[in-house]
């Protein structure tokens, strides 16, 4: 039986086909399976509030398994969501899932300093991978997770949800198309007041800290508003909570300088509610606030407002995220993606561990 596990390695994700010579095998195979079925691994916070809610609403694919470390989540998710008793999997016994035809894609939910484990784990198993932000603690582990994909020919996308959002599309056109002439300053802000003391966000070995967490979306609304990759930092960390933030930081404040001259004031804070962006061009302006949410995201510029509605944030991004792998297009948020808010990321330490120098990314 030609299954679809099959029909995705052998055409579009394989890499090698194009549109053209999918659809007709695309037909085929889909009266029988309709949506590719994803299984989350990592079943806390952002995979029961948000993805597997998403899940529901999604027209491409379809929560099909778990692997989670907590036998009586194990239960309740298998209950919830009418899950197989062989679509559920433990840390130990994940890698049998390269035998599972009913998941397509593993879907990496862990706290940061797992991502490349199992992101690893899954390629090795034949499975397409998406990993949530950020994509790792390291500009290494990202390569390596880069590379695991590469050479078992299946393809990685990171979370990167507002990048699916059409608001944050909206600004990223004012950017390419120069709009307001060149953008030549960002200020941005990505924050939230966590009261948490003990979480992975407070723990180094987890990959905890503000830069990786919330850093990466002011990181993003700069690069994304600019349209550039910048070329320097400077960094300042700061925390009022000293007693809770001893292994990473609480805020961050960094400058980006960019190819053409443009330049971002960014900051990010487990301890500040922050979460706007301002864009100042040759010959106008455009601004966004809230810029990274869930919902709501919206902002305005001299033509008018921009506010999109969007139902579901995740489920635009599964269902774009699946839709490229059925079609072989690109994604949107490929490994490639993470990598470069990661390398900016290593820069911010960089910088900071030599009293706040200018660092060349
Ligand atoms: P969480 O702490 O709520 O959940 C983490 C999960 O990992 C839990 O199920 C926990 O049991 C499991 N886990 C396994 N080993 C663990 C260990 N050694 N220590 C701690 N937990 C362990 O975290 P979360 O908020 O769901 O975040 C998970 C991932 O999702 C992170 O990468 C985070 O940055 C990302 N996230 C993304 C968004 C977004 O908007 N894209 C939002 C929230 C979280």
């Amino acid at each position: 039986m030609f299954t679809r596990r099959d029909f995705l390695k052998s055409t579009a994700i394989g890499g090698a086909s194009s549109l053209i010579s999918i659809n007709p095998l695309l037909a085929a195979t889909r009266p029988k399976k309709d949506k590719l079925g994803i299984a989350l691994v990592g079943l806390g916070y952002y995979s029961t509030d948000l993805l597997a809610p998403a899940l529901q609403l999604t027209k491409n694919c379809e929560l099909m398994g778990i692997v989670t470390g907590t036998p009586s989540k194990a239960e309740t998710w298998q209950k919830k969501f009418n899950l197989k008793d062989k679509n559920i999997y433990n840390y130990q016994n994940f890698d049998q899932i390269a035998n599972n035809p009913d998941i397509d894609v593993v879907y990496v939910v862990l706290p940061p300093s797992m991502h490349r484990e199992f992101v690893v784990r899954a390629a090795k198993a034949g499975k397409q991978v998406f990993c949530e932000k950020p994509m790792a603690p390291s500009v290494a582990d990202c390569e390596a997770m880069i590379k695991a994909c590469a050479d078992n020919k299946v393809k990685l996308a990171i979370g990167y949800r507002c990048q699916h959002d059409p608001n944050t599309q909206a600004y990223m056109k004012f950017a390419k198309e120069k709009t307001f002439g060149k953008v030549r300053m960002v200020t941005c802000g990505a924050g939230y007041f966590d009261a948490r003391t003990t979480h992975w966000k407070q723990n180094k070995a987890l990959g905890g800290g503000v830069m990786g967490d919330m850093g990466v979306y002011a990181i993003q609304g700069a690069r994304l508003a600019i349209g550039e990759e910048p070329t320097s930092v400077s960094a300042q960390f700061h925390t009022t909570r000293p007693d809770i933030y001893k292994e990473v930081e609480e805020t961050a404040t960094f400058q980006l300088e960019f190819p053409s001259g443009a330049l971002a004031a960014c900051h990010t804070s487990f301890g500040i509610n922050m979460n706007y962006l301002q864009a100042n061009c040759e010959k106008g302006w455009f601004k966004m606030e809230p810029f990274s949410s869930y919902t709501g995201n919206k902002g305005s510029s001299p033509q008018g407002p921009i506010d999109f509605p969007l139902q579901s944030q995740q489920a635009k991004q599964l269902d774009d995220d699946t839709d490229a792998l059925i079609k072989g297009i690109p994604l949107i948020a490929p490994g490639e993606e993470g990598l470069r808010d990661i390398r900016i990321v290593e820069a911010v330490y960089k910088s900071v561990a030599n009293g706040g120098k200018k660092i060349t990314i």
